[in-house]
């Protein structure tokens, strides 16, 4: 990353956790968190544990992040979880179009987009999570398809809203498989990603916090977090153990 931009390592862990592994996890974080003020550190657990999490991070740096979020902010939408809600226990950062959710819940681009401005109306950061798959990968449209995910977000809130946004550029090939793209792979994205951003606003594209996610370890972090455009990681898997999510704070 750049000076100019913080570090954020924010932890997604997906559909996992126990009240216990809660506790245990979250005080383990306490410690990498305080010993590393100049990184900004996140974690999003499930819905069912954002009160206990809130309550364990009370005066800690750690914040809070949910995963998913419903384009309403109240109603007869049954199992759905709102942005206004969210802000009664301490969430700082939404997840919006993780590929899980595009592929096993079907979420279009657009949909996308509602979310993303149904967060920033809430007061939230909405995180925006895009990339491509391996098949797109090879057919080298990973540039088209990045552009086309951020572009109905700008079609929908405007580039402006990038100013209180954060992207996570996530290539659905190296989440959850150990294949991180290399350094120079994602450095490359992103880079292009801001690019294309400073096409339609360079003060913009310049403040905002690009993550790559995707197999993210301890051992792989210092050389992704060395590259010019990538000012942080989304992390799966390596999250739910507190001496990898740890040795990634320390790489920031
Ligand atoms: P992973 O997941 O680190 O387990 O690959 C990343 C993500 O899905 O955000």
């Amino acid at each position: 990353t750049q000076s100019t931009r913080q570090t954020l390592v924010m932890g997604n862990w997906k559909l996992n956790g126990s009240k216990a592994m809660v506790a245990k996890l979250i005080n383990a974080l306490q410690t990498a968190a305080t010993q590393h003020p100049a990184v900004a550190v996140a974690v999003c657990p499930p819905v069912l544990f954002l009160g206990q999490a809130q309550a364990l991070l009370t005066d800690s740096p750690i914040a809070l992040g949910a995963q998913d979020v419903d384009i309403h902010n109240e109603g007869a939408f049954t199992g759905e979880n709102s942005a206004v809600m969210y802000t009664e226990f301490g969430v700082q950062y939404v997840l919006v179009g993780h590929s899980e959710r595009r592929t096993l819940h079907g979420e279009s681009n657009a949909m996308v987009a509602a979310k993303f401005a149904t967060v920033q109306n809430a007061g939230l950061t909405p995180v925006l999570c895009i990339g491509e798959t391996l098949a797109q990968f090879e057919a080298n449209e990973t540039q088209a398809v990045v552009e086309r995910q951020l572009q109905e977000v700008i079609s929908h809130c405007g580039i402006e809203s990038f100013a209180k946004a954060v992207i996570a550029y996530e290539p659905v090939w190296a989440i959850g498989t150990g294949k991180t793209a290399t350094p120079e792979i994602a450095q490359n994205v992103h880079a292009a990603i801001r690019t294309f951003l400073a096409s339609l606003d360079a003060t913009v594209a310049a403040k905002v916090q690009i993550l790559y996610g995707g197999s993210v370890k301890g051992a792989s972090a210092a050389g992704l977090f060395a590259m010019a455009d990538i000012d942080g990681a989304l992390v799966g898997g390596a999250a739910l153990q507190a001496d990898e999510f740890a040795a990634i704070i320390s790489a920031g």
